[in-house]
């Protein structure tokens, strides 16, 4: 699909290969780090390749993991017009992640024990067992939620797009985006990490779709202040060290320092990407979230054409289908402005 044949004729083809690049660069990182995972960190000169690493899971050259698959659920709803506002497009989510899970080849630790713990495919039943398991283990802070955010964010492209920023109707849509992200985090993760991440990456990432600037502290704003301020603190440290310095990063809080600290550090996409995996440990998960955010920025266009000849998973899907889809939530969410 081509911005000539969307239907309102009037959306730029840049906004549009950007919205793209949340889900095409997301799938990039995943199936770049994904044969690197929980390998040890890597000096500069290590090359970082599509099909390279230990590959201890087996996966194929391209094909991307549980972080893009989680992700695409996500990404129908907002190509159907969701704001993830509403029972029944939550329900179909939880319902796809179950299905998804069941013959998942790798599920994280924390996603498989929510998923397996919902009684009903509904938001009620997935946020009691996010709960549950946070009060047994006393922590949910994992990095799955954020690393299937992006599409969160492009389901709130319109609206307050014209009144420039700080306006009334900016501030109240990215009050709505920010409460989406969180809200949809909660259905797995119940920790305030983890929507705090959520929040501040898919305001970022908005930001990123609609001016093509990479400014991950724009969403520093929905932050409750306090919180704010911490996280403020963890973008300072993140932007001060490597990727590796964050050893822990299956922890949200650690795979976002990564994330951008590699984003920061980077010189263009695919070289912040492969810093992201150099970082090691949770190699697919960090680039991933990564990936979100550049794509965001420098557009789909931007990562290499010999890695997306490559790029699919589940369900069956290429990189045209991340395409056609991210197309049509951006179209979809800007025909609300
Ligand atoms: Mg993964």
């Amino acid at each position: 699909m081509t911005a000539e044949t969307i239907e309102s004729g009037a959306v730029d083809p840049a906004l549009l290969d950007r919205a793209a690049g949340v889900i095409v660069g997301q799938a990039c990182g995943d199936a770049l780090g994904a044969g690197y995972e929980f390998g040890p960190p890597l000096d500069e000169t290590n090359a970082v390749e599509l099909g390279g690493g230990l590959n201890t899971m087996g996966w194929d050259v391209g094909e991307w993991t549980d972080d893009t698959s989680m992700a695409i659920p996500l990404l129908d709803a907002a190509a159907d017009g969701s704001r993830f506002d509403d029972a029944a497009s939550l329900g179909a989510v939880i319902e796809s992640w179950r299905v998804w899970a069941r013959d998942a080849r790798d599920v994280g630790i924390q996603i498989r024990a929510v998923l397996a713990d919902v009684a009903h495919p509904d938001e009620t039943s997935a946020r009691a067992a996010a709960e549950r398991l946070h009060r047994e283990r006393g922590r949910s802070g994992g990095n799955g939620s954020l690393m299937r955010t992006g599409p969160v964010a492009l389901a709130f492209l319109g609206g307050g797009a014209g009144g420039g920023l700080g306006s009334e109707p900016e501030v109240a849509t990215l009050a709505a985006l920010a409460a989406a992200a969180r809200r949809v985090s909660e259905l797995t993760h119940w920790e305030a990490d983890a929507g705090d991440a959520c929040a501040l990456w898919s305001v970022a990432i908005r930001h990123a779709v609609l001016t093509g600037d990479l400014d991950v502290r724009v969403g520093l704003a929905v932050l409750p202040a306090d919180r704010a301020a911490r996280w403020g603190a963890l973008l300072d440290e993140a932007e001060a060290r490597h990727p590796r310095d964050f050893e822990q990063n299956g922890w949200v809080v650690h795979a976002l320092q990564g994330a951008w600290s590699a984003i920061s550090h980077g010189q263009g996409p695919v070289d912040a990407l492969e810093r992201a995996v150099r970082g090691g440990r949770d190699t697919d998960t960090v680039a991933a979230i990564a990936g979100q955010l550049l794509g965001a920025a420098h557009g789909a266009s931007a990562f290499p054409d010999e890695w997306r000849a490559r790029l699919h998973g589940w369900p069956d899907l290429r990189d045209a289908d991340l395409v056609a889809r991210a197309e049509r939530a951006a179209t979809a969410s800007l025909a609300r402005s």
